[in-house]
């Protein structure tokens, strides 16, 4: 016989907090308190297995259920000396809805089950009050009806309404016993009316709401909400059914809500609120306003009217805190004097509000460094680390999209690349909006605050490109429709927003608002944070280097901690404007002569750009990619601008025609790029090679120490590795010999290809190090680009196949083999060979942990992930440990 029901009550209980998948959090919990004996009405939780039943079997339940939740019930029956669906003395009950996971969207819970027209009267005759008991009733009839058999809830808030203003009354509880018992009539016969009429027999009511929590688990809200969240749907929920308190009972009942620290912003002091005369969910519904836990002076708080439940409330604040060692959230009620607990949980917190009780609880002796780092969500630390819209200031939300890229940005609406950068040059600050944008957009997006782009998901390359810039990104708004002739931006809500007009916009909640508004710095540097980080730095093994190539990203990697660059993508550095003709003139070139003339040209620039770098990064290394884009990305695309080139180069438009459209990849992601293009054109690789040696050569001149890693893109088979090798050997050579100096240096590989992962034991013989390209290897390994990845993943979703997003978290089946196998088989050829990783993944928790059990010796992120890298690390390395 299998055990579907666990009992609670009087200091005992048959689970515990341990048993959350079985009881769910909040039935967990409640056993958990018995335990630790703080006094919780006995009661009974289903388990989440009868849920799971419930669903594989045609919602049916199992047979021996109906004898276990009766056994149960006689139980509470003989704790509490009342029985279920009694004339005389009836036992009232609650049933609760509680997952794993407290989640929005499952059933609402019903209050005061098992009254009906005769169990109201004996519960009035007990209490000694029918006011009581009648307000009970209705609030009843409204739950169930509501919750349980979804009914249109205004119908009965309007009938309250009307009573109430026929009376006269301000508040709820104004109403008298008749006025209650004329309530519960009209309700009844709204039930009626409507054809959702509440059952009289208790039993009927109590398995008629059981069924409802597990209904509500393929509700329309939960399965959304799920999704969002990424929780699997065979979880199930748990049912608690829990004997009824009444904090609506007189003026020496109340009921409340509180937190054993502040929630916003972590302060050790006990929070919360409560209202007199009150039940359930009264004192967030806003019906009253609530009042304070602890004194502030004028005699409302709990603490003045009671002095001895609040340090009851006290010591149950204390004794919780140190028994689950996290801030909790609490729910109580206060019946005729006497406190009962009702639910704890870990409670949720802001990103500042974790750093700051994660230290003070070290600080205080109930965390050890390795506990207190494990309590700041890693994901969550991002909201700490750009500026954010001044919260106080008045906002007009106008549209909104996808969170692409957390930070506030304010600008004025421009509607292209140019425009931004022109703007940009005079000192404006601008927002970019675009349908989507490209690789050419890139130093638009540099110039602007912002950019909120039409179309495209999470991972669409205005969402990765701002992420990798720290630039504050909205993506993929349904909500407005840009008319890029006109350069204006309509949104569904009617708002027009033309160039040059004030926007602002969130890129953590994903919102596009009306006007300039204030943004405040969020602090990074305060001392709670520097320790959290400094203990964190201790923890983990794996390093974080940054992707960056501008001296501005470098800067910024720097001050939040990156140990040195894992990728400096070197075709950024050429679309600058006074570069971009060069190298258009190198792809244009008729023949290597040509090619070379123009490369001349760039050396200065692309050795400027290294030696700002090296000298940045001091003592760190930096890994430098050589060019690796198809040629055609650098060439333009309309009429006019060809027109113009050819114009420069003396050329006919025709000629650049072709030579664009001999260049031409169907498919940007494969064919002519990489290592192919050195192997193809080795002077782009000279010249490259010449700067970095040089930049190496002077910086060490100048006093800089210099760790120059070059990394060979695109590769998949050991020839072309070392072809290219050999180019970068040879000139590193040459210019050694010029300069009568030598500088170390090394040359080692992308893995971007499953080819490549697979020829591990080959690459490794001549590469000193890997950089995974996981962004890459994830689309060569699915046949997915990230581009269109949402749209796939919300068409399986939609036929209730759940996939994760292999470009949010790394794909450990497949993507992830490769890299283990490709370090695992790489080491065993090359001891010392040195492995990391570059891409969107290196900034990703889930995914650093695959990377901590890889044994990689970095990750690397954009400079704005870093402090978020470090800490994932080193939570990585805490859960590793335990593992062992
Ligand atoms: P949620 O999961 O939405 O927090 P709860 O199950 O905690 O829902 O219940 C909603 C409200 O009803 C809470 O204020 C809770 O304290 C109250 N409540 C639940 N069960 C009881 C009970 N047995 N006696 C008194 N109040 C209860
Ligand atoms: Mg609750
Ligand atoms: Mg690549």
């Amino acid at each position: 016989m299998s055990k579907w029901v666990y009992k609670f009550g009087n200091g005992s209980a048959e689970g515990d907090a341990s048993m959350r998948n079985l009881l769910g959090g909040k039935g967990a919990n409640l056993a958990e308190m018995n335990k630790v004996g703080l006094p919780v009405p006995p009661g009974f939780t289903v388990t989440t297995e009868v849920c799971t039943y419930y669903y594989a079997n045609n919602n049916t339940y199992p047979a021996d259920l109906k004898d276990q939740v009766k056994e149960a019930v006689k139980y509470v029956e003989g704790i509490m000396g009342k029985k279920f669906a009694d004339n005389s003395n009836p036992l009232l009950v609650s049933v609760r809805s509680g997952a794993r996971v407290s989640m929005p969207g499952m059933m609402d819970t019903v209050l005061n089950l098992g009254l009906n027209d005769e169990t109201v009267k004996a519960l009035a005759k007990a209490s000694g009050s029918e006011r009581f008991a009648y307000d009970s009733y209705r609030r009843f009839l409204q739950m169930f009806s509501d919750v349980v058999l979804g009914a249109d809830l205004e119908l009965y808030e309007e009938a309250l309404e009307n009573m109430k203003k026929a009376h006269g009354y301000k508040s709820d509880t104004d109403l008298t016993a008749d006025d209650l018992k004329e309530l519960v009539n009209i309700y009844k016969e709204i039930g009626q009316k409507i054809g959702k009429v509440v059952p009289q027999d208790p039993w009927d009511q109590l398995w008629a709401g059981i069924g409802a929590v597990f209904g509500s688990w393929m509700s329309a809200r939960a399965i959304t909400y799920r999704k969002l969240n990424n929780i699997p749907g065979d979880w199930g929920t748990a049912v608690n059914v829990q004997t009824m308190v009444f904090g609506n009972a007189g003026d020496d009942c109340a009921t409340g809500v509180c937190f054993s620290r502040d929630p916003a912003t972590g302060e050790n002091r006990y929070y919360g609120e409560y209202l007199v005369n009150a039940q359930g969910e009264d004192v967030v519904a806003g019906i009253r306003t609530p009042q304070p836990m602890g004194s502030i002076g004028d005699g409302t708080s709990l603490e003045e009217r009671w002095p001895h439940l609040y340090k009851e409330l006290v010591d149950a604040r204390n004794n919780l805190e140190a028994h689950y060692k996290d801030m909790q959230d609490m729910e109580f009620t206060i019946e005729h004097g006497k406190l009962w607990m009702l639910q704890c949980r870990n409670g949720k917190r802001t990103a500042a509000a974790a750093v700051r009780m994660a230290v003070e609880m070290v600080e205080e002796g109930l965390l050890n460094h390795e506990e207190a780092i494990m309590r700041v969500g890693a994901d969550q630390l991002d909201q700490l680390l750009h500026p954010m819209l001044d919260p106080k200031a008045k906002k007009n939300v106008i549209a909104t999209g996808l969170p692409a890229s957390p930070g506030a940005a304010v600008g004025r609406a421009v509607f292209c690349a140019e425009d931004a950068e022109a703007w940009a040059a005079k000192g404006e600050k601008v927002i970019l909006i675009r349908n989507e944008t490209s690789p050419e957009d890139i130093g638009g997006m540099h110039a602007s605050q912002g950019v909120i782009t039409a179309r495209g998901g999470m991972t669409s390359h205005a969402a990765v490109v701002a992420r990798g810039m720290g630039t504050p990104c909205v993506s993929g708004s349904t909500d407005i429709t840009i008319d890029l002739k006109a350069k204006t931006m309509a949104t569904k809500c009617g708002v027009v927003i033309k160039e040059g007009d004030w926007v602002s916009l969130d890129g953590a909640k994903g919102q596009i608002i009306e006007g300039q508004i204030p943004t405040v710095q969020a602090d990074t540097n305060s001392g709670n944070f520097g320790k959290l980080m400094g203990w964190v730095d201790q923890i983990r093994r794996l390093k974080v280097r940054a992707n960056a190539e501008t001296p501005q990203d470098a800067k910024q990697a720097l001050a939040f901690g990156a140990q040195g660059i894992g990728l400096s993508r070197t075709e950024h550095m050429f679309f600058e404007p006074n570069r971009i003709a060069d190298m258009r003139a190198m792809i244009l070139a008729d023949n290597e002569a040509g090619r070379r003339e123009a490369l001349a040209r760039l050396l200065p620039y692309q050795k400027q750009d290294f030696k700002d770098l090296f000298k940045i990064m001091d003592g760190l290394p930096v890994t430098i990619r050589l060019l690796d884009p198809p040629l055609h990305e650098f060439l333009p695309h309309t009429d006019p601008e060809m027109q113009e080139l050819a114009d420069k180069l003396g050329k006919t438009l025709a000629e650049v025609k072709a030579r664009t459209n001999a260049l031409h990849e169907l498919n940007p992601m494969l064919g002519h790029r990489g290592c192919r293009l050195p192997i193809t054109y080795p002077e782009i690789a000279e010249m490259q090679t010449r700067a970095i040696i040089e930049a190496a050569i002077e910086s060490e001149d100048a006093g800089v120490k210099v760790i120059p890693e070059i990394e060979v893109p695109l590769t998949g088979s050991k020839k072309e590795l070392d072809i290219v090798k050999a180019i970068i050997d040879t000139t590193a050579e040459k210019v050694f010999a010029e300069k009568g100096k030598k500088v170390h240096y090394i040359v080692g590989t992308m893995i971007e290809l499953p080819r490549a992962a697979l020829m591990a034991e080959e690459l490794a013989q001549s590469a000193a190090f890997f950089g995974f390209g996981t962004n890459d290897l994830t689309q060569t390994t699915l046949g997915m680009s990230r581009d269109d990845t949402g749209a796939i993943l919300d068409e399986y979703r939609a036929r209730g196949i759940y996939v994760a997003d292999p470009f949010a978290s790394i794909d450990v089946e497949g993507v992830g083999k490769l890299v283990k196998r490709a370090c695992v088989e790489g080491r065993k050829v090359n001891p010392d060979i040195h492995l990391g990783v570059c891409g969107e993944h290196g900034g990703d928790p889930k995914s650093i942990e695959f990377f901590e059990e890889c044994g990689l010796d970095y990750v690397s992120c954009s400079p704005f992930r870093v402090p978020v890298a470090r800490l994932a690390a080193a939570q990585a390395a805490v859960k590793a440990k335990a593992k062992k």
